[in-house]
């Protein structure tokens, strides 16, 4: 199959094409970031970015369909993203693909957003069902058992912030810009990880759980006591900052891979990173250990497939595809659609 992908659901405007399920290229994958537009307002604003995704993705997607060398009669269905996520932006690629699935007679496939970050390791690893995923992005933290396409139980998820949120509102409190993740991660390489110490918020308690506002505050008190902060300072924090995430998310995944070999005692322990966090090196290295302290298989995808963009959602559909025929051209965009409802994935859901 060779389908057409389409990715609006955040501040990236994205169209890809990707073949599948048997031979899997990428034939292209074209982007284009907004960041530009909201970075004066330290964050994302919805009806800037809803706007600029109207403004440009035809473009986008003429890119990725001359890149990738196909016109309409080589697409055999279009895939786009049909929540959760930023409503306006949401409408924009997911009205966008209709129209292109009734004018050129294609079947459209409703993609969520998370399912396409879950799936993007089929599509670059050799990776069976069952696997444990740790989806670490913008808006969630979670561990996921995913045992299919469409079938996914959540083991454990963070209570307040989501890890990206945390490392955003941690760069904008230290004074750096939108989006914080990388930043962060660029001024903890020439910090000193032992001059802060900061929390390890619910790591006391049992389960899968996790916890990331509190660890802000920890770092605003610091921050605080030795105002005005100069740049090794900040260093220093943001070391401090990134050491404590990955500790929080090696140690949850030991415990997540043990609960994952008592439900799957015959399956290979696989854990699987996706979302734009898993961008981060520090953090794929202690997960690297932590899959190696646990006897267990760590797979992450290149980070410019970890973060927002539309071969997921291409490949998410050729996965949904091969469940059986899908049209969902009487879907609805949807705002909020968590992974493990008991229809999210599942064809047609959200009618
Ligand atoms: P969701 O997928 O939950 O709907 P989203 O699509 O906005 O949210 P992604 O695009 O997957 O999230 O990831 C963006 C987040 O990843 C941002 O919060 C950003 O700061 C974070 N991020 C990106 N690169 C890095 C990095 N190198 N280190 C840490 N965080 C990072
Ligand atoms: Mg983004
Ligand atoms: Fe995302």
């Amino acid at each position: 199959l060779t389908v057409l992908g389409i990715e609006t659901s955040c501040d990236e405007t994205a169209a890809a094409v990707v073949t599948g399920p048997g031979d899997r290229k990428i034939l292209s994958n074209t982007i284009r970031s907004q960041i530009d537009e909201h970075t004066a307002f330290g964050g994302v604003v919805p009806e800037i970015a809803a706007r600029a995704h109207i403004n440009i993705l035809d473009r986008i997607i003429d890119e990725a369909m001359q890149q990738a060398g196909c016109d309409w009669d080589d697409i055999d269905a279009v895939a786009a993203t049909a929540g959760p996520g930023l409503i306006g932006g949401v409408i924009v690629g997911f009205m966008t693909a209709k129209a292109i699935a009734m004018a050129a007679d294609k079947p459209l496939v409703g993609i969520n957003h998370l399912e396409g970050h879950a799936l993007t390791a089929r599509l670059t690893d050799n990776l069976e069902f069952p696997f444990l995923l740790l989806l670490v992005s913008g808006g969630h933290s979670q561990f996921l058992l995913v045992r299919g396409v469409g079938d996914y139980e959540r083991l454990g998820t963070t209570i307040d912030d989501a890890i990206g949120e945390a490392f955003d509102k941690t760069a904008k409190l230290l004074g750096l810009p939108y989006p914080g993740g990388p930043h962060v991660e660029k001024m903890a390489k020439r910090g000193d990880v032992t001059r802060f110490r900061l929390p390890r918020p619910l790591l006391d308690r049992p389960g899968l759980d996790m916890s990331f506002a509190g660890l802000k505050t920890a770092l605003r008190t610091q921050a605080k006591k030795l105002e005005p902060i100069d740049d090794q300072t900040v260093a220093d924090l943001c070391a401090a900052f990134q050491r404590s995430v990955s500790d929080v998310l090696a140690t949850r995944t030991k415990s997540a891979l043990a609960l994952f070999s008592e439900k799957h005692p015959d399956a290979e322990p696989v854990i699987v990173v996706a979302g734009g966090v898993a961008a981060n090196q520090e953090i794929r290295e202690s997960l690297l250990s932590a899959a190696q302290a646990s006897n267990a298989r760590f797979v992450a995808p290149p980070m410019s497939l970890c973060t927002d963009n539309a071969a997921m959602i291409a490949w998410a559909g050729i996965e949904r595809l091969q469940l059986g025929p899908v049209d969902d051209m009487a879907l609805s965009p949807r705002p909020r659609w968590p992974l493990d409802s008991a229809n999210a994935g599942v064809l047609g859901a959200g009618k």
